[in-house]
């Protein structure tokens, strides 16, 4: 059985098995938000079992972002309203979202078959930069501070408790993740978010263990030194591999960020 686990006050966590992916759970006095809603229909009915073990009130979701183990658990919640980011909206919509479920199929065959029945459900409400929510008694923020591991990346802040949910913005378990991610713009991102967290705040990413302002601030720094390394390259011309061996990240996950920002680089 899945259990969340109440790190605040009216605020919980789930960190799944399966890639190891953190939804959670925003206790109100008149309603509940609950944050991502993990990768298939099986383990979302599991996320919604716990959630009604803490709490009867109506549900809100929210999806930090579009990829699966996020959000290929939403139409479970239906039909609660699903807030996410207007890009999030896109890149689940017609276009993008049966690709997105083909590709994860060839790259996670164990869960093929479950990723073959979800009905892929993109947000109903859309936010641009930000959404307050009032849970009563409770507010919840909802910002978008910029793209990073997304073009649509949301964080909820929940200031009475003094907690941020990070989305995979933020990683813990693994490094940052940049198949669809704006390396470039990623440092500024952080930056906008790091003024929002205190010495105390509790930050959830969306793998791992919760952590600090502080691996934040750093998580920050490695990538700033990466979105430097690839303007350099860019500009010198330097083959990506090369570029890539100088990241503070592995090999093969930097050279993905350096193919990327040379094509935005070279986009604009
Ligand atoms: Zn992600």
């Amino acid at each position: 059985m899945t259990h969340l686990r109440e790190i605040a006050s009216n605020v919980h966590i789930l960190r799944h098995k399966v890639l190891d992916v953190t939804a959670a759970l925003i206790v109100g006095g008149e309603s509940a938000l609950v944050v991502d809603t993990l990768s298939t229909t099986a383990q979302a009915r599991d996320l919604l079992n716990a959630v009604r073990r803490v709490t009867d009130l109506p549900l809100a979701v929210v999806n930090t972002h579009h990829h699966f183990d996020h959000t290929f658990g939403n139409a479970v919640f239906a039909p609660a309203p699903i807030w996410g980011h207007e890009e999030t909206a896109v890149l689940l919509g017609p276009h993008h979202g049966e690709p997105m479920r083909a590709e994860c199929q060839r790259a996670y065959p164990d869960l093929a078959a479950e990723l073959a029945e979800v009905p892929i459900t993109p947000p109903t409400d859309l936010v641009r930069t930000a959404q307050d929510l009032d849970l009563g008694d409770r507010l919840v923020e909802l910002r978008h501070f910029g793209r990073g591991h997304s073009a649509g990346d949301l964080v909820v802040l929940v200031p009475d408790a003094d907690v941020v949910i990070a989305g995979d913005l933020v990683e813990e378990s693994g490094p940052p993740q940049f198949d669809d991610a704006y390396p470039l713009e990623w440092p500024d991102t952080l930056a906008a978010l790091l003024p929002h967290l205190a010495e105390t705040t509790q930050v959830v990413p969306g793998h791992g263990r919760s952590v600090d302002r502080s691996f934040v601030q750093a998580q920050h720094e490695q990538l700033a030194s990466l979105a430097w390394l690839i303007r350099e390259g860019d500009q010198d011309g330097a083959p990506p591999d090369r570029v890539a061996a100088k990241s503070p990240f592995p090999q093969e996950l930097s050279l993905i960020a350096v193919h990327r920002g040379y094509l935005h680089l070279n986009q604009s």
